[in-house]
């Protein structure tokens, strides 16, 4: 008998809050895995409350007290949860009450934290724990258990040598039939997207970024030829023509080892080729992704070609600044600077493109006044349209600066539910954990205040 799977993606409760349904692509991108093995599936959408309940996305509202009655209703052999580092907290949360209600499935994790600390996951219940290739390996674990030879318990992490995503199986219909991954405008407006896992790795392997520790330094990308497909049929059930393209980085850089400016040429060449699809194919397409601000002002400089053909394709970004100042954001080994951060702001200005800004603050080199140059920054400099977040530099387990802090006894916190860009959990020179914090809560006051009542 064929067995059955549940996927549970777990949601940012705070972003649910605020109006951003949004999925993790790589979530999206295990259910078209799970098809492809031919395991029956369901999936669930899970928000953890603070009071430990945890509540069900169904049709895009938020359904409490069905949980654990709809687990046990759809009584799957095997549970698979894939989690981003800064949901460490919210995962577990999900994870007790899933156990308690499925006490005879399999469980299995695909994190970055997962694969840092397996004793820990594997203590808390967690039978199978997946490496890289992510997805290679969840082939391996669901063909395993569906013949009745699953592997020996632990992390299961099976290498793919393959330099494309070309290979990936389409997200699964079914992914998007209890949700649809949704975006509110702050006037109310909702717009619906779609999901496509465009590639994987980034090659900034930045010491912080559990991002490129997890899913690796080199750039894969799917082709553009992949991504239109996909595109046509997410198109025939979504009715959007907006694509969340869930690369960590739409768009490397060439070279990590020396920090070199150069846009990645493939990433180019994708960009280019998706843009003749797009035209030709008379596709109605645009993306919210992810991109540098020293990529945007790199191809201003360079090649305003490609950039023109890439802002064509954005409707919104996410662009990590993390800092205003020159001295800490060296600090995070990054060639950024702050001209290149204006001409940024400016082309994406012109071009009406919103941003969703982040902001690593409280690293090392952070002190009261560099933080009043980002806050500045932030107030006087990025569009009206921003959305800034102020995330704390967090060394989540499994990062080169968690292992350099551990080894000099520079963190302050065992327990990881608090490594969620949240706290600050390293012994900082300047700051304690609570003047951090209503910092940045007053920053928020001012910025909100400003911005709503002009
Ligand atoms: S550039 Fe961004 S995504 Fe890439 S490694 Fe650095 S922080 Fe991570």
């Amino acid at each position: 008998m064929k067995r059955k799977a549940l996927l549970i993606d777990v949601l940012s409760t705070l972003r649910v809050e605020k109006g951003l349904i949004g999925p993790l692509p790589a979530a999206a991108q295990m259910t078209g895995i799970i098809e492809d093995v031919g395991m029956p599936f369901d999936v669930i959408f899970a928000i953890a409350q603070e009071d430990g309940t945890v509540d069900t996305i169904i049709d895009n509202r938020i359904i409490p007290g069905i949980f654990e009655s709809t687990l046990k209703d759809i009584s799957p052999d095997i549970v698979l949860f894939i989690s981003d580092a800064e949901l460490v907290k919210l995962v577990s949360d999900v994870q007790t009450k899933a156990m308690s209600a499925l006490p005879d499935a399999v469980f299995c994790i695909s994190s970055i934290i997962a694969n840092a600390l397996p004793d820990l996951y594997l203590d808390a219940g967690f039978d199978y724990i997946l490496g890289q290739d992510v997805f290679m390996s969840l082939t391996e674990l669901l063909t395993k258990i569906n013949t009745d030879t699953p592997p020996e318990k632990g992390i299961i992490a099976i290498p793919d040598s393959r330099e494309t995503l070309d290979h990936l199986p389409f997200v699964s219909k079914k992914f998007f039939e209890k949700l649809k991954p949704q975006w509110t405008l702050a006037n109310g407006d909702l717009l619906y997207y779609g999901i496509i896992f465009g590639s994987l790795g980034c090659t900034g392997a930045c010491s912080h970024c559990p991002n490129s520790n997890y899913w690796g330094t080199v750039w894969k990308p799917m082709s553009a030829e992949r991504i239109v497909a996909e595109i046509e049929y997410q198109k025939e059930f979504l009715n959007t023509s907006l694509f969340y393209m869930g690369d960590i980085n739409f768009c490397p850089n060439k070279n990590n080892a020396v920090k070199d400016l150069t846009v990645h040429p493939k990433a180019v060449e994708r960009i280019i080729r998706l843009d003749t699809l797009l035209t030709e194919k008379k596709l109605d397409a645009q993306f919210i992704t992810t991109i540098r601000p020293d990529t945007i002002s790199h191809l201003a400089e360079h090649s305003p070609d490609i950039l023109q053909k890439l802002l064509k394709m954005l409707r919104f970004v996410f662009i990590g600044f993390e800092s205003f100042n020159n001295c800490v954001i060296s600090g995070l080994n990054k060639n950024i600077t702050k001209d290149m951060m204006k001409k940024a702001v400016s082309v994406l200005e012109e071009n009406n493109i919103p941003i969703i800004a982040s902001f690593l603050v409280g690293s090392r080199y952070e002190t009261w006044e560099t933080l009043t140059e980002t806050e500045n920054f932030i107030m006087e400099e990025l569009p009206s349209s921003t959305i800034p977040l102020l995330n704390i530099m967090t060394p989540f387990p499994g990062t080169r600066l968690f292992n350099e802090l551990k080894q000099n006894g520079g963190l302050m916190e065992e327990d990881i539910s608090l490594y969620n860009a949240q706290n600050l959990v390293f012994k900082h020179p300047i700051f304690t954990h609570e003047q951090l914090k209503e910092r940045i809560e007053s920053f928020y006051m001012r910025f909100f205040t400003e911005r709503f009542t002009g």
